[in-house]
């Protein structure tokens, strides 16, 4: 990699990204045995301060992922939560950045192997996923259908079932589109190939429920809590048909990485009148402004970098 000077934690160091290294044949390597997080940081200039979001919640959910698999890890979340914080500090990032941690099986055993695991953390600094100048984005349905509880649960963040992500997501831009929403085993919308969705009809704001196989995000939770307790906004959690992505008046996908991004078209169908939407709009301008530590809301979901 060229000029890569990030400094990675791996394995109980912080070291220069190039040196860390996982051997060809470990499960992680082999099979993709791993559960990961992804986490966002934001830099907030007034405060000269970098903020965590949402920090808690991802180690909760990544000893869930460990749990689910099997792996015997030996850190706890104390730990967990510290290696986060003692590696970003290391890099010294005064910029909005993302964060890759991620729970692997290393040495030589194979795909059922539940130790030994370690761990690296990777921050790099990450703006906006789409350029902020783009309106939102044309979406298609995937003809993949999502992975489900019954055979690999979207519920776990692990590694390998970015896979079926993956034919989604190449399926998508083959055909002309950014990305694709997927259905599930019952034919009902679960989620994108790495991030929620929201749909707006009559003013009400639905999202697909945890059981539709979907990954239980932890942005989804967030937009849930702000809409229904800050925005007194009309919120429903339950199944939606691919046929009602072709009549909403408003779509967003939603996760730590895209944030939120609205989706203008479904199918070549425009969603409303192919512009951000106004329940779209709010959502995000109070999102932001949580995240980045703007707003005097929430500032308990934020975890400070740097000491004043
Ligand atoms: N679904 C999938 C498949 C994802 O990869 C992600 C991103 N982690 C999400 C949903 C959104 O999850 P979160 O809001 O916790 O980032």
């Amino acid at each position: 990699m060229i000029n890569d000077e990030r400094l990675i934690w791996f394995k109980g160091n912080i070291i220069p990204v190039e040196e860390a290294k996982v051997n060809v044949l470990s499960p992680t390597s082999q099979f993709g045995a791993n559960v990961f997080e992804g986490l966002r940081a934001y830099w907030n200039k007034a405060d000269e301060q970098l903020y965590i979001f949402k920090l808690e919640e991802h180690i909760d959910r990544l000893l869930k992922s460990i749990k689910m698999m099997r792996f015997e890890c030996c850190y706890d979340a104390d730990f967990l939560r510290q290696s986060v914080i003692d590696i970003v500090k290391a890099n010294k990032y005064k910029e909005d950045i993302a964060i890759r941690q991620t729970v692997f099986m290393d040495g030589f055993g194979s795909w059922s192997s539940t130790s030994p695991t370690d761990m690296f953390i990777a921050p790099i600094a990450k703006g906006r996923q789409y350029p902020p100048e783009k309106i939102g984005i044309e979406c298609c349905v995937s003809s993949w259908e999502r992975i489900s509880d019954k055979s690999l649960s979207p519920k776990i963040k692990m590694g390998a079932n970015y896979m079926n992500s993956r034919m989604g997501q190449m399926e998508a831009m083959r055909n002309g589109y950014d990305s694709t929403i997927f259905l599930n085993d019952q034919g009902k919308v679960s989620e994108g190939p790495g991030s929620c969705i929201f749909i707006v009809r009559d003013g009400q704001l639905i999202t697909p429920p945890v059981t539709a196989s979907i990954l239980e995000s932890i942005t989804r939770s967030t937009i849930l809590d702000i809409a229904r307790n800050d925005l007194a906004l009309e919120v429903i959690e339950r199944d939606v048909d691919r046929t009602e992505l072709y009549i909403a008046d408003e779509i967003f996908l939603c996760g730590s990485a895209v944030e939120i991004v609205p989706v203008i078209s479904v199918d070549r169908l425009s969603v409303g009148n192919a512009e951000k939407g106004s329940m779209t709009t709010v959502i995000e301008k109070l999102y932001f402004d949580i995240v980045r530590g703007i707003s005097a809301k929430h500032k308990n979901w934020l975890t400070s970098i740097y000491e004043i």
